[in-house]
């Protein structure tokens, strides 16, 4: 029993690990693929991060549809339920 225990507990902290390297190689691929992105906006790296979800940023919390459950974002939605008139109609 405490093996067992034991056993997850290495499994929890090696999948851990294994997900901060991932994230790490992603990092670096990244940075790899697009170098001058810090450079050329210096502003990119550091408070545009946090300001992703802002009102200047494109980034919208997505909505499911009412109808078809796919899912659009939440300012382009009609009736702020259906994803597009196709599904308002049909829900009525
Ligand atoms: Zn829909």
């Amino acid at each position: 029993m405490i093996r067992a225990l034991i056993g997850l507990l290495i499994a929890a902290i090696a999948a851990a690990f294994i997900r901060g390297v991932i994230q790490m190689i992603t990092r670096e691929v990244g940075q790899m693929v697009n170098p001058d992105s810090n450079k050329a906006n210096p502003n990119a790296a550091g408070p545009n991060t946090a300001n992703a979800a802002g009102p200047s940023g494109t980034a919208t919390p997505l909505r499911k549809c009412a109808v078809c459950g796919t899912y659009t974002p939440g300012d382009r939605m009609i009736q702020g339920k259906y994803c597009s008139e196709a599904c308002a109609t049909r829900s009525q």
